[in-house]
């Protein structure tokens, strides 16, 4: 019942009526106006196709879940949490887009951009390691993705290369954020704030407060979740740290045999740079591999660091040609 539908009236209909005359009447969107293709991926609670909307013909990927499969595992919440945060996500290139959310009796459905290219992971698996430049321009599309994201007061919280999409262009989109923390919406805070009744610190809170429990994958968990249950926007620059590294080198710095092993490395910050880690890269990862969040390097520093000398950020970074992969 708490399912709220995204795009309501959203296309016309021409029909037939009883005297013979075409009427054109204005329809939301339904499981019938798309023809569904082959299966591009499954996850734990869902499965997601490739579809073409009958109508204009625009390819999208639409993600299946059915309800019976989400209740029994208690997953609404992880639902509801992915549809919010996307439909405050609808403006920015690298985020994947949510155009429609229907139902039957049966499913879920979500309408999402198309993402082609499949997972930054693959991508980065069939050519090893990237070079300079390649790691330079997924990571810049990556950071200015967060940037958005964190600006309209979301974190991720799940940050890896297999949550990092690419569409046909070879642009990044990223996915999954059914595990985000939606921060307060920074205008009502604003609001609040003006009126005296909300403590400026209190910007990076949950609407209500609570506390975050354990989220995300033992690789790129930041050492404040682990040691103070608690993820902050500096967490999402930590994975962003990771995953710099991992770009550069083929896998992740943190990694041990089990779960346990690999949170004792991230905590004691045991990592290494392989031999020939050129030096700029190395640079930008200390400063954000740093164990107290306070002291990460923030965006603004990230986007100014000697790693992304030369490279465009905004509108320009997402109308350049992707690098050929090396
Ligand atoms: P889990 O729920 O187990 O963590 P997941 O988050 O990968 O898995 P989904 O988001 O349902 O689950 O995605 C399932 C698969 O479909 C993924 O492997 C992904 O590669 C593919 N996929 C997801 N979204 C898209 C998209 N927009 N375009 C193309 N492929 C996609």
């Amino acid at each position: 019942e708490e399912w709220q539908e995204r795009g309501a009236a959203v296309g016309v209909r021409r029909e037939t009526d009883a005297s013979g005359r075409t009427v054109v009447r204005q329809v939301k969107k339904g499981v019938r106006d798309f023809s569904f293709g082959r299966i591009l991926g499954e996850g734990s609670y869902s499965s997601v196709y490739l579809a073409t909307d009958r109508q204009t013909l625009k390819e999208y990927a639409i993600k299946v879940l059915e309800k019976r499969h989400i209740i029994k595992e208690k997953k609404i919440k992880y639902v509801n949490i992915e549809k919010d945060t996307l439909n405050r996500l609808t403006e920015h290139p690298g985020i994947v887009r949510l155009y429609y959310t229907f139902q039957d009796q049966n499913s879920l459905y979500y309408v999402l951009d198309l993402c082609s290219g499949g997972e930054l992971l693959g991508v980065l698996k069939k050519t090893g390691t990237f070079d300079v430049e390649c790691t330079r321009f997924y990571s810049a599309q990556i950071l200015d993705a967060i940037s958005y994201m964190h600006s309209r007061g979301v974190i991720h919280r799940d940050l890896k290369p297999e949550n990092v999409l690419l569409d046909d262009q070879m642009n990044i989109k990223i996915t999954d954020f059914g595990t985000a923390k939606l921060l307060q919406d920074p205008r009502e805070v604003r609001r609040q704030m003006e009126r005296g009744i909300l403590d400026p610190s209190r910007g990076d809170e949950d609407d209500d407060g609570r506390a975050a429990s354990f989220v995300g994958t033992a690789e790129y968990v930041s050492p404040e979740l682990l040691t103070h249950k608690n993820a902050c926007k500096a967490s999402d620059l930590w994975a962003f740290g990771c995953i710099v590294y991992q770009l550069l080198v083929g896998r992740p710095p943190f990694k041990a045999g089990s779960e346990y092993l690999t949170f004792q490395k991230i905590v004691h910050l045991e990592y290494e740079f392989p031999q020939g880690f050129p030096l700029a890269a190395r640079d930008l990862v200390e400063r954000l591999l740093v164990l107290d969040p306070s002291r990460r390097l923030t965006i603004e520093h990230i986007k100014n660091h000697e790693f992304f000398d030369g490279q465009a950020f905004g509108k320009t970074l997402w109308r350049m040609k992707a690098p050929r992969l090396r």
